[in-house]
């Protein structure tokens, strides 16, 4: 399948299942923002809830946190968002359009478009990233404030809060999901850049100890790897990418990129932030930061290893690595754990009154332990392949010999197979 056709398919199923639309679509869109629908919004809300569950409910050395979108904006200046979180930009001086000029094949389709003419650009300049937002009910005298650019901060402001609120010890980790905001220059494929987008981070403080650092930024590797190959994102399509130029905060850095149709791409970052973010808002707050043993009594800035992913890379990678075409179906192969609806409940005839009163009491039961979709629309074929579009791993038909003998047909997505199961053996078949 050629690459661009297979966005434009994801792209179009992504619309025709409910899993994502364009914003404010009804509008003309707003650039670089994406609506999660019915199907999307419960695939993201699964793929948040494992993330959680790995990170924070089956471990003893993670807590989790929930902090604002909106901080003083001295954090950014302290974080050294305000000065260096930008991107280099550069625009094309026949058409005024604008461009990253570290995207160098972005660059290079433009100048393809404008065919014999030869483009000229401007002197890259520095782009910054945060999204202003004002505050305050005086016009005029309004205060601007930053729409934050990653979640980190949240949770740095907050170390000296979780030291004392909880009984957490060094080496430990904070965990927290959340909205991001950035001016891109250059939105796009699909949601893969996008100006609003979710993350899902770790930062985990060690002692500050290059030989700690290098065993927890291994680990962490490792981890973040094995989460996205488990639930099922292929091996060849993943693998690490140190980074060549380190940013302002990092000792270390490391992506791990998927085999998008486009090329190698970031899906998500682990950096050693060595102790640059408790120094800098130390130094800014006046705070003491300073982490203090409690059997040695040795008091120093603790260092941080960060894994930082965004919720709709993981997201968008899952769906294009489940994107199956197969004996004339269209598929997705999602793990069961991550598609919208665990099953799908059908009468196998709408107009057969006992049938969908069998049904709707399946259904209904099931509902209380998974998502379960209903369908009795047209044939059962069509309400298969709807289900398949959507990942759905098992449908669950009511026959006329369900009447008779408390059976119903399961279906399994990826082999198409039925199998007879008793209703009271539905449950542990799906689970
Ligand atoms: P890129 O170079 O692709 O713009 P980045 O290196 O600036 O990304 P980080 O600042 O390391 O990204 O952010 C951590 C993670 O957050 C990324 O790996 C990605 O998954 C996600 N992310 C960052 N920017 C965006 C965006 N504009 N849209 C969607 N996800 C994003």
């Amino acid at each position: 399948m050629d690459t661009q056709n297979l966005m434009e398919k994801i792209v179009a199923l992504c619309k025709r299942r409910g899993f994502i639309y364009p914003g404010s679509e009804i509008y003309g869109g707003l650039a670089g923002t994406w609506d999660y629908g019915p199907a999307g919004s419960l695939m993201k809300k699964n793929l948040k809830d494992l993330w959680w569950k790995e990170m924070v409910q089956v471990r003893d050395d993670v807590v989790g946190m929930d902090s604002a979108i909106m901080m003083n904006p001295k954090a950014w200046e302290a974080s050294g968002h305000l000065e260096a979180f930008t991107d280099p930009l550069v625009e094309c001086k026949i058409c005024h359009q604008r461009f990253r000029q570290d995207k160098q094949a972005e660059i290079e389709e433009h100048e393809r478009t404008h065919k014999d003419q030869k483009v000229e650009w401007t002197e890259a300049k520095q782009f910054n990233l945060l999204v202003k937002a004002y505050l305050g009910v005086v016009e005029g005298k309004q205060s601007e404030i930053f729409l934050r650019g990653e979640i980190t901060n949240g949770v740095q402001v907050n170390f000296k809060n979780i030291l004392d609120s909880t009984r957490v010890r060094i080496p430990f980790g904070v965990a927290q999901i959340g909205k991001a905001f950035r001016n891109e220059i250059t939105p796009g494929n699909f949601t893969f850049r996008s100006r609003e987008f979710e993350q899902m981070e770790l930062q985990f403080y060690i002692k500050s100890d290059p030989e700690e650092g290098k065993k927890w930024f291994d680990y962490w590797k490792e981890e973040r790897m094995n989460w996205y190959t488990s639930l099922g994102i292929k091996k060849e399509n993943l693998r690490f990418k140190d980074h060549e130029k380190l940013s302002h905060y990092a000792k270390a850095a490391t992506d791990i990129e998927y085999q998008t149709p486009w090329g190698w791409d970031e899906l998500m970052g682990i950096h050693n932030r060595g102790d640059w973010d408790l120094k800098r808002h130390g130094e800014f707050s006046g705070q003491d930061l300073k982490y203090r043993d409690p059997f040695t009594g040795e008091e120093y800035l603790p260092w941080d290893i960060e894994t930082s992913a965004g919720v709709d890379r993981s997201f968008l990678f899952f769906l294009i690595d489940a994107y199956t075409e197969e004996d004339g179906r269209v598929l997705l192969k999602l793990n069961p754990k991550l598609a919208p609806f665990r099953a799908a409940v059908f009468p196998l005839l709408a107009n057969k009154p006992e049938l969908v009163e069998k049904a709707r009491k399946i259904y209904l039961d099931l509902k209380q332990n998974f998502m379960i979709a209903w369908d009795e629309r047209g044939n059962i074929g069509k309400r298969y392949a709807a289900q398949d579009e959507v990942g759905t791993p098992y449908c669950i038909t009511v026959d006329f010999q369900t009447l008779e003998d408390d059976t119903v047909t399961i279906r399994d997505r990826d082999s198409a197979k039925q199998e007879r199961v008793k209703i009271s053996d539905i449950t542990s078949a799906i689970r």
